[in-house]
């Protein structure tokens, strides 16, 4: 591992091969049966010390995050803190998944929510903390065990929280973190029978790969893919706002973001004027060591994604019209400036796919009709804002946008007690929310009869 910020060694972490992994999955399937039997009340006490033992880890979790994956060390401290809520808000569930009664001629009908058994989730090294979380703790709340397979890039967070989740008395092998490459311990998942379900995060092409071979055992998925989210700005808006917030929504995390709103629609009318107000806000922008407390944007994950981002702009196969940018520590480390293009049409690479680092391309539209047609102009649907003070377009226009988490007047859209997840290539399945349970239980009907 490399501290994406200085290019130095962090760690070393084993790679685990097929026997290994076919091992951690022979232990899960025989923890499992204990597992879902413990009593509700115990399973949510059980996850509520993990939480805990997550709380008192913030700091330290955060400081190995900082290291492996560039982030800033306030957004570091979020995280830790998102994966301690968010098994909090699911300790919840153990004694809340309800079936239901249905009313049948000769009998009752009942309904279960059974747990599927060993649950994969592979997470991607964007948000290595929370994204684990999101699988991790709905799963386990249902009544599954865990395997969980981090980045090969960035495995650190998610080692330490297998240790704390021994430490908070899960039992053995109920939670397992299988550092590796996702071409063998991703691969193995997919096609180990007894791996129940999988959960993945990362780019569409290797969501597809995984959907496609889960299929070979119906194997159920859930899929967060990737995005290219619109950030659209009527004449009305509150400008000072919608400008002052869109590096928020497109630089955080250096823009390795799946929900970054990494096109800006803006109406013809206010174009420029909200050009000059964002110019100030991304000069605003303090990039540099991921360590300080006052340093808003970190270095990208590694020299691949500078590479890839370069791509979009300085080595573009045509020209691209760099409104402005931001500054940039030069030196080692990963670093690439916020950066505001102009596209020329929006057939460019740079309006239609996904770049995943700090580039935000911006093009005027004339009427409410064609923002939401730009906006829709993609494969993906992930996330997206609306800026207008007119509350009926506001809704018109929410309701247009194909996309699963929008926000209005504002530049977020991602909280743990809310769904997440995408329309067409971005995702199948949500995460978060009460429904997420549906997503690691299957519902078991049992009809008793009343008759004899
Ligand atoms: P990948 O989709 O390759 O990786 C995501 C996770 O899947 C990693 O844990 C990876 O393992 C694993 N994986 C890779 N191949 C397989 C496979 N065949 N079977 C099972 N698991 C597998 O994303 P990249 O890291 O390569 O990033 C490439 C691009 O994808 C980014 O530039 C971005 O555009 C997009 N992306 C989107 C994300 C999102 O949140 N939507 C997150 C990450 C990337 P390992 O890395 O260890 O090999």
């Amino acid at each position: 591992m490399v501290d994406p910020a200085t290019e130095e060694a962090v760690a070393s972490v084993e790679q685990l091969d097929v026997d290994a992994v076919d091992a951690a999955v022979d232990r899960a399937r025989r923890a499992w049966p204990a597992w879902r039997d413990v009593a509700p009340g115990d399973r949510a006490r059980l996850l509520r010390r993990f939480a805990e033992a997550v709380d008192g880890d913030v700091d330290e979790l955060a400081a190995i995050e900082v290291r492996n994956a560039g982030h800033t060390i306030g957004n570091a401290r979020w995280e830790a803190g998102n994966v301690r809520d968010v098994l909090h808000y699911y300790a919840g569930a153990p004694e809340r998944l309800f079936g239901r009664q249905i009313p049948v001629p000769g009998g009752l009908d009942v309904t279960f929510r059974e747990p599927l058994g060993v649950v994969g989730v592979i997470v991607p090294w964007n948000f290595p903390m929370p994204i684990a979380g999101w699988g991790l703790a709905p799963a386990l709340a249902a009544g599954n065990t865990v395997l969980l397979k981090p980045a090969d890039l960035t495995p650190l967070t998610a080692i330490r929280l297998a240790e704390l989740a021994l430490e908070a008395g899960l039992p053995d092998g109920v939670f397992q973190v299988l550092p590796g490459r996702g071409s063998v311990v991703g691969e193995r998942f997919v096609t180990h029978p007894d791996v129940a379900k999988l959960v993945f995060t990362g780019s569409t092409e290797v969501g597809m790969r995984i959907m496609a071979g889960a299929a070979r055992q119906v194997k159920r998925v859930t899929l967060e893919l990737g995005g290219k989210s619109a950030n659209i700005v009527f004449a009305d808006a509150d400008l000072e706002r919608a400008a002052a917030t869109a590096p928020d929504g497109v630089f955080d995390n250096a823009g390795q973001d799946c929900c970054a709103r990494s096109r800006i629609l803006v109406q013809r009318s206010v174009h420029d004027r909200f050009l000059e107000l964002l110019e100030p806000a991304v000069a605003a922008v303090r990039v540099g060591p991921p360590g300080s407390e006052d340093t808003t944007m970190g270095p990208l994950i590694s020299e691949a994604q500078r590479q890839r981002v370069r791509g979009f702009v300085e080595d573009a196969s045509e020209p691209v019209d760099v409104a402005f940018r931001g500054g940039a520590p030069a030196g080692p480390g990963f670093w690439y400036p916020p950066t505001v293009v102009l596209p020329r049409s929006a057939d460019d690479a740079v309006w239609r796919e996904e770049v995943f680092g700090p580039v935000v391309a911006v093009l005027p539209f004339d009427d409410e009709a064609e923002a939401v047609a730009m906006a829709n102009d993609t494969e993906y649907g992930l996330s997206g804002s609306i800026w207008t003070r007119d509350v009926g377009r506001a809704i018109r226009v929410a309701r247009g946008v194909q996309s699963g988490n929008l926000s209005v007047n504002s530049h977020a859209s991602v909280r743990y007690w809310t769904p997440f997840g995408g329309f067409k290539r971005s995702g199948l399945g949500r995460e978060l929310g009460p429904d997420a349970l549906d997503a690691f239980t299957e519902v078991k009907n049992v009809f008793i009869a009343t008759d004899q």
